[in-house]
């Protein structure tokens, strides 16, 4: 049997086949070679696409108005050799193939992600209502936690036929997948994740408390109180194609796959061998983008914050949606109304990190009268949510997440300074570890992110709210512009927030792929007749539409 991947189910094509395929994603039409094309956005769907831009003959043009790598941002702590905070993605399920196809050709490595009761952790403590439990597996947790496991498994399996949609992915059976998830769409676009889990036979045979230690404590990865008002179809896709599932983390930070992919020297149409996008770019990226307006040639032009304007017949918005509206002027005849309720009704869901280097992994010293670890890998209702340890190695700085929070406790923090930060979370934690004094073991600056604050992102990542399915359907089907009135063409859309699984990487990747064939079929490519590409196979088995 082969194993899951992020295959679906809204639109079940198979990207890393279509990626691998020898006969290639496409050919452009002569005239088109070496045409420059604008992508805004120097992220993960911004690089993947002007990756494979670059790949069919074309020169992208990237724009980026802060870091380069967006919300794949390694930030090294000052001072140390490359000892690195991971403040977006930080742990990438195996599912996500048409990441890890990037990740591969890059050659960077990966390792298993320390997540709660995980082999990679060692050990874990959860901390409820103030007591505190360890283990190191689901196995030495008490029964509770088995009864909520099981639970949550029993709703999925009665309120979303999961073993069998499991199965149809696993074996890339898209009639099957379509059978099962269709009329799902239909019947949960209106739930919250909450009232699937409160309505569902098997919780309401437990009670209230068994539903709170689900809120905190979960499955997979913990913590998932902050989704339960997000649409239950969101949370289904992140389940069936196991994105909580088997996480590996980048050795040395996952930014410097996009940075490799920039630098990648690689064989392409049209363009000398060897090129890569540093050099179709002068070296750097172009600073923020500013305007975008359609021209009388029918090109589009992009206005940077400098003032300069350049035409191009094709443009790739990779940033978050809202950013359309509030920090780039955007034509609005270049997008339908509708289109434009869908990027402006999208929600984005607050997030917040807070990171200190430590001397050592000194968590891992034995406790003389517990003889356990003196500090574990915590899940706790307090401020803190999710604490996080990453060894570095014996002779080297680790690195303590100490906080990992979403919404509500995200925005607790928000307007505070990092040593205020770190304060919070200590006393957190010191409730939880009396006698560990981890503020000796620091070195160095804390590092913090809070995205909802960062005027190039403002949230964290899409959340979709019940009855949002229409606007998703929107957005992620506007890549096939054939279709569109022809003063609606040549601005495509990719990543995050755009793909049907928000807060993962490969959303953004599988998105970014869609607007690489769109771009390519407005300036009169196609892909081969053996590999036919996303917007080929979309009228066929595209994600089902609802009525208005
Ligand atoms: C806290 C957090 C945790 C996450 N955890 C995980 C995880 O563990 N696993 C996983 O798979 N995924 C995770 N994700 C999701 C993953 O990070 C994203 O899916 C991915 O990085 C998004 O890439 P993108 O290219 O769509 O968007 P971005 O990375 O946001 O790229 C868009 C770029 O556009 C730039 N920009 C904005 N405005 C302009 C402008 N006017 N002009 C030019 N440029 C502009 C921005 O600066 C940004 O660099 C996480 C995200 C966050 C925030």
């Amino acid at each position: 049997m082969t194993s899951i991947t992020a295959f679906g189910p809204d639109f079940p094509f198979a990207y890393d086949d279509w990626l691998t395929h020898p006969d290639g994603l496409g050919t452009l039409p002569e005239a088109a070679l070496g045409c420059e094309v604008a992508v805004i956005g120097a992220g993960a769907a911004g690089i993947v696409a002007a990756h494979e831009l670059m790949r069919l003959g074309l020169r992208p043009i990237i724009y980026e108005s802060h870091k380069f790598g967006g919300r794949l941002r390694s930030e090294v702590f000052e001072g140390s050799d490359g000892i690195i905070a991971e403040l977006g993605g930080m742990r990438f399920p195996v599912s996500s193939r048409a990441f890890y196809h990037y990740v591969d050709q890059v050659g960077c490595e990966t390792a298993p992600f320390p997540n709660p009761l995980t082999a990679a952790a060692g050990s874990t403590v959860i901390d409820l209502e103030g007591r505190t439990l360890f283990a190191r597996t689901l196995d030495d947790l008490p029964p509770l936690f088995h009864d909520v496991a099981r639970a949550y498994a029993n709703a999925l399996e009665s309120g979303a036929n999961f073993s069998a949609l499991q199965a149809a992915i696993r074996s890339r059976d898209i009639a099957a997948i379509k059978d099962i998830w269709n009329p799902l769409v239909a019947a949960l676009d209106d739930q919250t994740f909450y009232d699937f889990v409160t309505s569902s036979e098997a919780f309401r045979a437990l009670g209230f408390h068994h539903r709170e230690v689900f809120g905190q404590v979960g499955f997979g990865t913990g913590g998932w109180d902050s989704d339960f008002p997000n649409s239950i179809l969101e949370i289904l896709r992140v389940n069936l194609t196991e994105l909580d599932d088997n996480q590996r983390f980048v050795k040395g930070g996952v930014e410097q796959v996009l940075h490799r992919l920039w630098r990648k020297r690689v064989d392409c149409a049209h363009w000398p061998s060897g090129t890569s996008l540093s050099d179709l770019n002068g070296g750097a990226t172009r600073s923020r983008a500013t305007r975008i307006a359609r021209l009388p040639d029918g090109n589009l032009s992009v206005t940077d914050q400098w003032g300069r304007i350049d035409s191009y017949p094709a443009v790739l918005a990779t940033c978050q949606s809202h950013l359309l509206t509030t920090a780039i002027t955007v034509d609005e005849a270049l997008i339908s109304q509708k289109l434009w309720m869908a990027l402006d009704r999208t929600r984005y869901m607050q997030s917040a990190k807070t990171f200190v280097m430590v001397d050592r992994p000194f968590w891992q010293d034995t406790d003389p009268v517990t003889a356990q670890p003196v500090l574990s890998m915590t899940l706790t209702d307090r401020i803190t949510r999710g604490t996080y340890l990453f060894d570095n190695g014996p002779d080297q700085p680790g690195v303590i997440c100490l906080s990992y929070a979403w919404m509500t406790d995200a925005l607790k923090v928000l307007p505070l300074p990092a040593e205020k930060r770190v304060d919070l979370a200590l006393a957190a934690l010191a409730k939880i570890y009396p006698d560990v004094d981890i503020a000796s073991h620091i070195r160095g600056n804390p590092i913090c992110v809070s995205w909802e604050a960062d005027e190039n992102f403002l949230g964290a990542f899409k959340g979709a709210l019940p009855g949002h399915y229409r606007y998703n359907h929107r957005m992620y089907g506007h890549f096939v512009q054939d279709r569109l009135p022809p003063a609606e063409r040549g601005l495509f859309l990719a990543g995050d927030g755009v793909s049907f699984t928000p807060a993962w990487v490969e959303g953004a990747v599988q998105t970014a792929l869609n607007a690489v064939w769109g771009i390519m079929n407005h300036m009169g490519g196609r892909s081969p007749d053996t590999n036919p590409g996303p917007g080929d196979r979309y009228g066929e088995i595209g994600p089902v539409a609802l009525p208005e």
